[in-house]
């Protein structure tokens, strides 16, 4: 109902005033929040409504990015309000509502890091039983993103298929490579054969971009692991670009997008992956939404003003999913 001048004036006669006049209590004093209440988030997507969700959330240290000295990056996180380092970063995964189907792109990291592994509560506090997932897409097989996909030994998500690109499931499961990396990476290939091997036959892959599920289409972005994928949710300007982990530090990387992460597999095809990506969605005003973005963490790229080469708009709050 739009706000008329008569209810605007009847409003004058509200709380503040009978509260004046001793018509209502005082308030007791609340406790104080130590916690958010839901870190969940729904987006309309054309057909489709998106929860997005958080599972925690990762501390990095900026030792961790190359081709940045430290001070520009202590200088960067300034002009962008944040705390000096380890820079904080989200570790969101996102529930696609399809007309036909639920899918579930990313799993978060339980198992693997001590502040993630709030997916499941959270899906069972916005609604969503483990059950009702058809479908988990994954873009990539790291700890963060596969690390939810079992727990205590079990699918965590008993009905769905898992789709991964061949090359994502070939490079990780793979016994030769494994033994080939060094021992601080052997962690990461542990955890992913063990995920693909618990999910067996439910395992899909597919190594090319284009529709994986009805309305979700994979889209290539290597670099950061030999098959890491975005899934793009609908078309043009009302659709969703999940593009998994372009982006770590958001801060540091959307006015620099050169800078890399220890975490790239292969660091100068990741930075070329973001560059080019940056480059076509600030031009098509594609909507992004990222695994290492602050929550709800969906929002559009622009190009930056000054010295920075870009930077994100994140979407407006949606009062109205109808
Ligand atoms: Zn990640």
């Amino acid at each position: 109902m739009p706000i008329s001048r008569r209810l605007f004036v009847a409003g004058a006669l509200s709380a503040p005033v009978l509260l004046r006049f001793g018509v209502l209590p005082a308030a007791a004093k609340a406790p104080v929040p130590t916690s958010q209440v839901l870190p969940v988030q729904q987006i309309k997507v054309g057909d489709a409504i998106v929860t997005a969700v958080s599972d925690g959330y990762l501390d990095l240290d900026i030792s961790l990015l190359s081709n940045i000295e430290a001070d520009e990056a202590e200088r960067l996180l300034e002009q962008a309000f944040q705390d000096a380092p380890p820079v904080t970063t989200g570790v969101n995964a996102y529930v696609v509502h399809l007309p036909e189907q639920t899918v579930l792109i990313d799993t978060g990291g339980a198992g693997a890091f001590p502040q993630m592994g709030k997916l499941q509560d959270r899906l069972e506090a916005a609604g969503i039983a483990p059950a009702d997932i058809d479908a988990v897409l994954l873009t990539h097989l790291h700890p963060d993103h596969v690390g939810g996909l079992v727990l205590d030994g079990k699918l965590a998500f008993p009905n769905a298929t898992v789709h991964v690109h061949t090359a994502e499931f070939d490079f990780w499961t793979s016994i030769e490579n494994r033994d080939a990396a060094p021992e601080s990476a052997r962690g990461f290939f542990d955890t992913a054969r063990s995920a693909m091997e618990a999910a067996g036959d439910k395992v899909r892959t597919f190594d090319a971009a284009g529709e994986v599920v009805p309305g979700i289409a994979a889209r290539e972005l290597f670099g950061h692991t030999p098959g890491h994928c975005g899934y793009m949710i609908g078309e043009g300007e009302d659709g969703l670009l999940v593009w998994g982990d372009l982006v770590h530090a958001a801060a540091i990387q959307f006015p620099r997008p050169g800078v890399g992460i220890a975490f790239d597999g292969d660091p100068a095809t990741a930075i070329a992956t973001r560059q080019a990506l940056f480059e076509e969605v600030a031009a098509n005003r594609t909507r992004i939404a990222g695994m290492h973005l602050a929550f709800p963490s969906v929002g559009h790229v622009v190009k930056g003003s000054g010295d920075a080469a870009y930077a994100f708009r994140p979407s407006e709050w949606q009062y109205d999913l109808g």
